[in-house]
């Protein structure tokens, strides 16, 4: 069964680089365990790592190649069985044509789990926030995690290859998003508060550039509860959403930054109530420690959860 859906992508592969591994997940999902039903940490369950996964030889390639040059510890097996899973919506492709992947993991809790859209590198400069999702996935590889989590670890790719904030069109992804005032002032803000700054280029239209599109089609596929965008470098834990507690991670305090015009805090909190909490790494090296990494997530994911309730008893009243 896995031969045939192999080598129909194999076909498929020479002319396009493909949507065979969402055919290929779907196999794989008739294969999967199910999930440990009575775990409730993301911080979890046994190390059960997946291994029957056909890979997707040009995406698990790239993903490989990419995902292992970004700083920091990490484990190679893992990865590579990380890498053997992801996926690409059709049309997530920059601008300059390399694939925008994404890994899932469903969630354990179908009550109070929530669905957490996590990602990094919006800003190609900001490397060290890929070592962070690299690290949630190789571990959420080995957990039945509470939350179901869609993680797209490298948003803007050329970004990344050229080492600068901007995508390859000179736009900033994160003053790009269709937020209802994105026309009545990305533009003058750029214009008259950042000295037209080339690093925070709104660009011409708002959804103007393939990046942002896709992660529109992200969300609006995957309905997010909870989102999670990974920076540097201010060092801070910057949260756009209801009232909660201070979850109390000790290398990142908590604090609310506020949102610009074509931003996703603004997007989604302010536009459509999706809370947004903004990891900002502290410089340019970021957090090191990988039980950093793992609390970090756990942390994000309590928030998720808190943040899921305050809404709905604000719903309620
Ligand atoms: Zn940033």
């Amino acid at each position: 069964m896995n031969k045939i859906a192999l080598s129909l992508c194999t076909l498929w592969l020479s002319t396009y680089l493909c949507s065979c591994s969402s055919i290929l997940s779907k196999i794989d999902t008739v294969h999967k365990k199910n999930p440990s039903p009575n775990t409730s940490q993301d911080a979890a369950q046994p190390p059960a790592v997946s291994t029957n996964v056909t890979p997707n030889i040009e995406v698990s390639t790239f993903c490989e190649r990419e995902l292992g040059k970004l700083p920091g510890s990490y484990d190679k097996e893992a990865l590579k069985i990380t890498c053997a899973e992801m996926k690409q919506l059709s049309g997530c492709t920059s601008e300059n044509g390399a694939p925008i992947l994404h890994y899932e993991k469903e969630g354990t809790d179908k009550s109070k789990g929530k669905r957490i859209l996590a990602m990094s590198l919006i800003h190609g400069d900001e490397i060290p926030s890929g070592s962070v999702t690299r690290a949630w996935m190789a571990r959420l590889q080995t957990i039945d995690p509470r939350n179901t989590w869609r993680v797209l670890p490298i948003v803007n790719p050329d970004g990344v290859t050229s080492r600068t904030r901007h995508n390859a069109q000179g736009v900033d992804l994160n003053r790009n998003f269709p937020s209802q005032d994105w026309s009545e002032k990305a533009t003058p803000y750029w214009v008259n508060k950042t000295r037209r700054d080339p690093r925070r280029f709104p660009g011409d239209s708002p959804a103007s550039e393939s990046e942002t599109r896709c992660l529109v089609k992200h969300i609006d596929e995957f309905k997010p509860d909870f989102i999670i965008s990974i920076h540097t470098p201010l060092g801070v834990l910057d949260f756009d959403g209801p009232q909660i507690a201070n979850p109390g991670f000790k290398p990142l305090p908590w604090v609310g930054l506020g949102n610009f015009s074509g931003s996703l805090g603004r997007y989604m909190w302010v536009d459509n109530k999706v809370p947004v909490l903004t990891i900002e790494l502290r410089g340019n090296s970021g957090i090191k420690r990988l039980d950093d990494f793992d609390q970090l997530q756990d942390i994000s994911g309590t928030v998720a959860i808190q943040a899921g309730r305050v809404l709905s008893q604000e719903k309620r009243q």
